[in-house]
């Protein structure tokens, strides 16, 4: 007995795992070295956590929820020979050592006796700071890679979208030099000019996207949104009227306010107006609804344009990314539109959804948290 007593106290102590022994009711036993290296503790500290120490009464232990773990390891019973049962409780607590934060990972068994009753219990810790940390890193070096290629991503289409409309302003020109004719000039003109507008409204938009990815702080204030969708409607009734499209309004009556950027809010609508505008063909409708409904106040804009394959419904909000049908329709857009509506709406704590049928139109609906007191502390 002494023997195997003493082989085990030797074990406990040349162990390279922190190591704690304790009584059936929580006091300890002893503790080893290594316990002494990986919690800092100097050997009077040791003795002392050895003479006062009870883990079943630390409060720490039940405020952090590790409690139940433990008492598993103290209680769970097999009755079963060998008389040490292995029966690792894997728990993970973090220790603040000055600067450092080590992690640690921990392990408690009962070792019983013959008849299965709970005569000691043994908690090892290990310190896994070295290997969280490769963890750590490998997430970061993850997430730089998807940024990179996203980024790269978007310098492709940016560059491709870009070379579209210059090459066609270097063609015009180079038209332009070879005719005499004033009806080709004026057109080819008016194409220069169409596409330059496009160019700057590209840039305009790219430079809204980093705006926003930068996270720039934004004014916010209390928005009527009533207010603001029949100032933008009412902005947009020449066009409208210019292509035959009627613009409605559906205004709730007693709309409650949101707590919200009104430049940015603004794009968001005239964006969303822009889109119907260009999607929806003449003799089309648009509907501007305002609504609320539990702590929400919501925009919905209905057109009875040419809708939107399902197909392209989840893509709809990347950069850069344009329907062929689109493309087709209406060449003058850049695929950021929505990407800048959605990243608005996200900004505000809101959301966006869509809902179209092609052929016969589409509906975007944006949600904003209902504006509350405590939205302006
Ligand atoms: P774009 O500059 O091409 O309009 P957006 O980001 O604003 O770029 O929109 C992305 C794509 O979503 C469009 O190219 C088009 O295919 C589709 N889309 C957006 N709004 C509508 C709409 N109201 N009706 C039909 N298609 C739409």
């Amino acid at each position: 007995m002494r023997e195997s007593e003493t082989r085990f106290r030797t074990l406990v102590e040349q162990s390279p795992f922190s190591t704690q022994i304790f009584r059936p009711d929580g006091s300890v036993i002893t503790v080893n070295k290594a316990f002494c290296t990986l919690w800092g503790a100097s050997p009077a500290e040791a003795q002392y956590i050895i003479d006062n120490y009870n883990i079943l009464k630390d409060e720490q232990l039940e405020i952090s929820g590790l409690m139940s773990f433990i008492k598993q390891g103290f209680t769970d019973c097999f009755t079963e020979i060998p008389v040490i049962e292995y029966n690792p409780q894997k728990t993970e607590v973090v220790k603040h050592t000055g600067l450092t934060t080590k992690w640690v990972v921990g392990y408690i068994w009962p070792v019983k006796d013959k008849q299965g009753r709970v005569e000691q219990v043994v908690l090892t810790h290990q310190d896994v700071t070295e290997r969280k940390q490769i963890e750590a890193q490998q997430l970061e070096l993850a997430r730089t890679r998807a940024r990179a290629d996203l980024l790269n991503e978007l310098l492709n289409t940016l560059a491709h979208d870009l070379k579209t409309p210059l090459s066609i302003i270097n063609t015009s020109l180079y038209l332009l030099e070879k005719t005499a004719d004033p009806a080709y000039q004026k057109q080819k003109i008016d194409t220069i000019r169409e596409q330059s507008q496009r160019l700057n409204q590209m840039i305009q938009n790219i430079l809204t996207v980093s705006y926003l990815d930068m996270g720039l702080d934004s004014s916010m204030r209390v928005l009527d949104l009533n207010i603001i969708a029949t100032q933008i409607g009412e902005e947009f009734s020449d066009s409208a009227e210019d292509s035959s499209i009627t613009i409605e309004f559906d205004l709730e009556r007693t709309l409650p306010p949101v707590h919200a950027n009104e430049i940015e809010f603004r794009r968001v609508l005239v964006n969303l107006l822009e889109n119907a505008l260009h999607y929806t063909p003449s003799g089309g409708r648009i509907t501007l609804h305002t609504f609320s409904q539990s702590n929400e106040v919501g925009v919905e804009i209905r057109d009875t344009g040419i809708g939107i394959e399902a197909s392209d419904l989840p893509h709809i909000f990347d950069h850069f990314y344009r329907a062929d049908k689109a493309r087709t329709t209406h060449r003058g857009g850049t695929g950021l539109g929505l990407a800048i509506v959605k990243k608005i709406i996200e900004r505000h704590q809101g959301r966006i959804e869509v809902e179209s049928i092609p052929g016969q139109g589409s509906s975007f609906w944006i949600w904003l948290p209902m504006f509350q007191e405590t939205m302006t502390d």
